[in-house]
């Protein structure tokens, strides 16, 4: 679909997605505000309704996620190469049924921890995935210009583009793009001396979207834990259950500002904490498990940040280019 059309497509649509969230929580309202233009969306993960969806071997979002993209998840040419020069390469293709992290085959997954508030040990679920920044560090600082922010405020890297350097995810503050080598563009240009594979991460639904449609994991929660609808419309709706319950947002300021609100009885600060706890008891130090760091900035407000973007912008343009240009002379000798 061309740009130009997808908006127009984006505003007649996006009055028609704010519905699930309106019958959830009774908001009003939302028609005439998404009607009056492109709207940013946005969601809201209510941590005092999901229960992880215990006793399910699956939870429900998860499974919802795993079964809208399948047909987007990679295949990889074998044999995969190492990237070079390094002796090693990013391979889930043989672990697909990972669950319990973001993998390039699992877009969402849930973190269930323990924390202890005033003395009281306290189960928490936290279902994690994109939060669909405002400024996303990862788009502004991808060398390939493969990751795009769609008028509704989704985030979703193109991998057609992608060359899988892992940029994406080095300056996410969560480390949420995953990479799957054997796949992508790099393998037209020169495999044995570029590239590493592919970036792959939620993308906020976006087709549905725009289509008037509930996101898939929102549709399938049976509790009504994950709203999408207009971005300042979730944010108020975040802040108005946050003070019924006397809690907690996440997502509000997190990395300047996102998309996704995530509301709380439980101080983030203290689920932070479990999380990092229970990956280091588990010596699990691969990427894919996020943590909650409370405040944390975006890179591109640092000096370093901006410089980067800067350097980065011209370099992006002719990396673009050129994959643009393999791509088009790899189909003219397949034809
Ligand atoms: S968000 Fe909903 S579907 Fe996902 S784990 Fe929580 S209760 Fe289950
Ligand atoms: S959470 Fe990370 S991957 Fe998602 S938009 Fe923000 S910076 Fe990008
Ligand atoms: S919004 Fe879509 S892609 Fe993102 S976690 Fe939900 S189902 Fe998966």
């Amino acid at each position: 679909m061309a740009a130009l059309s997808r908006r127009s497509f984006l505003r007649r649509s996006v009055a028609a997605g704010a519905v699930g969230a309106g019958i959830l929580y009774g908001l009003t309202g939302r028609a005439e505000a998404a009607g009056s233009g492109t709207v940013p969306m946005g969601s809201v993960i209510d941590l005092t309704r999901c229960d992880g969806c215990k006793g399910e071997a699956v939870p429900a979002c998860v499974a919802a996620c795993r079964t809208k993209n399948a047909d987007r998840f990679p295949e990889p040419v074998q044999p995969i190469l190492d990237y070079w020069p390094q002796k090693k390469h990013e391979d889930w293709s043989q672990q697909r049924d990972v669950i319990t992290r973001l993998t390039p085959y699992n877009w969402t997954y849930v973190e269930t921890v323990t924390v202890e508030v005033d003395g009281v040990a306290q189960e928490v679920s936290v279902p994690r995935r994109c939060m669909h920044c405002e400024n996303p560090t990862c788009m502004s600082l991808c060398p390939f210009s493969a990751i795009e922010q769609h008028a509704s405020g989704m985030v979703e890297i193109h991998q057609s583009a992608c060359m899988g350097g892992a940029k994406c995810r080095d300056v996410c503050p969560w480390g949420i793009p995953q990479r799957q080598a054997g796949v992508g563009p790099y393998l037209d240009i020169a495999p044995q001396y570029l590239g590493g594979g592919a970036m792959f991460k939620c993308d906020g639904c976006v087709d549905l979207l725009e289509a008037g449609e509930t996101p898939a994991c929102a549709a399938a929660c049976p509790r009504g834990a994950i709203t999408f609808g207009p971005r300042e419309e979730m944010r108020a709706l975040a802040r108005r259950r946050a003070e019924e319950i006397g809690g907690y947002i996440y997502g509000e300021t997190e990395n300047g500002g996102t998309s996704t609100f995530y509301v709380s009885k439980i101080p983030f600060e203290l689920i932070d904490a479990a999380i990092r706890k229970r990956k280091a008891e588990e010596s699990d130090t691969r990427p894919g498990r996020p943590g909650m760091p409370v405040g944390v900035g975006n890179m591109l407000d640092t000096p370093t940040g901006l410089a980067l973007s800067m350097l980065i912008a011209p370099v992006a343009g002719v990396a673009a280019a050129v994959a643009g240009a393999a791509r088009v002379m790899k189909k003219g000798d397949d034809a």
